[in-house]
């Protein structure tokens, strides 16, 4: 190996939006980061309307704004959903679904989350993987990210001081590597992570289409009895068949090919008239064994996949990269306590097995057999209650995630409240530069001297806000996550162990 070859803090596999994203958070936390893509072009079809549209969670959003991204994110909302998104079509616009059985804003009962107190972003938000991907790329870039792009990382070799990726001819070397390359991971099968999971029962088709008659079919989802269909008019469709997942990526689809298949599905004898854009995927649900071996990582689909349904993938990976940029940024300048890496895998790898489930039992829903049909009658029932939507979209939009941290207290583990504080200021805008922050909302400032314990680790700030939900200090990790609470009068010793657990004592 060349002596000359540079050395970064990080390699990154994968330009996709966890790896773009993870980048942005490493650089914010002051390390050299070098992303490498296969793919030479960022643009594709599949990136944009109709079938690069994903709905963004309140969490993923919350992310977005903590770090001064969401305005531009939400300045590139396309306009067109209308013409390729069913629900859009619809007199009742949801807020999300379950198995398609939709639940609505005016259901929601959010007054029993606890400490409710949104972002600006609300509960969800819709963009194209396009506009997503242009905006993280543009911050990275901005961060002083190198990316290079037309590189396919193919051979992974790990030592105990550094990560050397090979791609083509090319060496590349690093402190540590993370996989962010997507569902097919090289670097977790070059990693020797283990993968888990479920089988496929259907192979999906996301088409564009010219129908012969576009009236003679109904916009909405229709589940039958081989499979279910979801209809925007005039020509978006998805259409799954229970095969087993047999038909995915096996052949090149075909117009005729999606004809019968229509006719199969929906019992209409429908004529297809073009096909103008194609692409399936399955329900296979998998998730890597571990998210770290020594100094290689996973995070986004290359760690886990399962179905679209419901649209959680891309907010899983995005927390992904939230939770283990600050913790890996900390350990590579060398301020990490023990165990803060471990604490990655804790965290996210249960937040992605619920995810699997919740996928899996949209799965059991959908099947075109009566049990399903007769389950899916009652949780229609139930999600048209207030209490039914409260829940679906409180798991929907991650407003139900808590890391268990080993805490009582309610709000440890959650994300922060976006409290007001007086003056006009709010906790997510002081989040930017991705620095802790100490809330100390207590008469007298009890907690100042923290400060000079962990000095720029974090931010202490003696804060007035009208609602603090009856907290007098709390602890807020760099991605947002409420590390400490306490209503009483807070006592700097208290407050100084939970604190050094998670961005350890400064040490000059
Ligand atoms: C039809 C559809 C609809 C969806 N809708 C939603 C939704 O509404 N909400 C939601 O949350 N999720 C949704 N998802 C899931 C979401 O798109 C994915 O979970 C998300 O894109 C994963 O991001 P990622 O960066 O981990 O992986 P990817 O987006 O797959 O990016 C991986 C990147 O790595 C690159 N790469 C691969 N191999 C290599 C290599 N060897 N070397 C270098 N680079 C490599 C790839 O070219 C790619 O750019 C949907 C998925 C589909 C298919």
């Amino acid at each position: 190996m060349s002596a000359m070859v540079k050395m970064y803090d990080v390699l990154i596999a994968g330009a996709g939006p966890v790896g773009l994203f993870l980048a942005c958070e490493l650089a914010l936390g002051s390390c050299s980061v070098l992303v490498l893509e296969k793919a030479t072009d960022p643009a594709s079809p599949l990136k944009r309307l109709p079938f690069g549209m994903r709905g963004l969670s309140a969490t993923s959003l919350d992310a977005l704004y903590r770090r001064g991204l969401l305005d531009q994110i939400s300045a590139g909302q396309p306009h067109d959903i209308r013409k390729v998104a069913h629900w859009m079509q619809q007199a009742r616009r949801p807020v999300g679904h379950f198995a398609g059985i939709q639940f609505f804003e005016e259901d929601i009962e959010s007054t029993g989350w606890p400490y409710y107190c949104p972002g600006p972003g609300g509960l969800g938000m819709s963009t194209t993987l396009e506009h997503l991907e242009a905006v993280l790329t543009r911050r990275a870039e901005e961060l002083g990210v190198e990316l290079r792009r037309g590189v396919e990382v193919a051979r992974v070799v790990q030592s105990a001081g550094e990560v050397v990726v090979g791609a083509g001819d090319e060496t590349y070397r690093a402190n540590w590597l993370v996989g962010c390359d997507g569902g097919r991971s090289i670097v977790r099968k070059a990693g020797g992570f283990g993968f888990n999971g479920t089988d496929p029962e259907f192979t999906a088709y996301s088409v564009e289409v010219e129908l012969s008659n576009p009236d003679a079919l109904q916009p909405g989802q229709h589940v039958t009895a081989t499979g279910v269909y979801v209809y925007a008019k005039p020509g978006v469709m998805t259409i799954a068949e229970f095969d087993g997942g047999a038909h995915h990526r096996t052949e090149p689809i075909t117009r005729e090919h999606i004809q019968a298949l229509l006719r199969r599905v929906s019992g209409i004898d429908m004529g297809v008239q073009s096909l103008r854009l194609a692409t399936t995927w399955t329900d296979r649900a998998f998730q890597a064994d571990a998210y770290r071996r020594e100094r290689v990582l996973l995070a986004g689909d290359a760690a886990h996949i399962h179905s679209p349904l419901g649209g959680q993938g891309l907010n899983l990976g995005l927390g992904d990269a939230l939770n283990l940029g600050w913790k890996l940024a900390a350990v590579i300048r060398g301020e990490a306590p023990a165990g803060l890496l471990d604490s990655y895998e804790t965290e996210r790898h249960p937040v992605a097995a619920q995810v699997l489930d919740w996928s899996r039992a949209q799965v059991a829903l959908m099947r075109p057999e009566p049990a399903s049909r007769a389950l899916a009658a009652i949780l229609r029932d139930l999600i048209a209650t207030r209490d039914g939507a409260s829940y679906f979209a409180e798991r929907k939009s991650g407003m139900s995630l808590r890391y268990d941290l080993g805490s009582d207290h309610p709000l440890v583990g959650r994300s922060a409240p976006d409290i007001l504080f007086t003056g006009g200021a709010r906790l997510g805008e002081l989040l930017r530069d991705g620095r802790a922050i100490l809330l100390d909302f207590s008469n007298d400032a009890p907690l100042a001297s923290i400060q000079d314990v962990f000095g720029s680790r974090l931010r202490y700030l003696a804060a007035e806000a009208e609602e603090h939900f009856g907290i007098s200090a709390m602890f807020v990790r760099p991605d947002g996550i409420v590390a400490w609470a306490t209503e009483m009068v807070p006592a700097p010793n208290e407050a100084r162990i939970a604190i050094s657990r998670w961005v350890g004592e400064n040490q000059s």
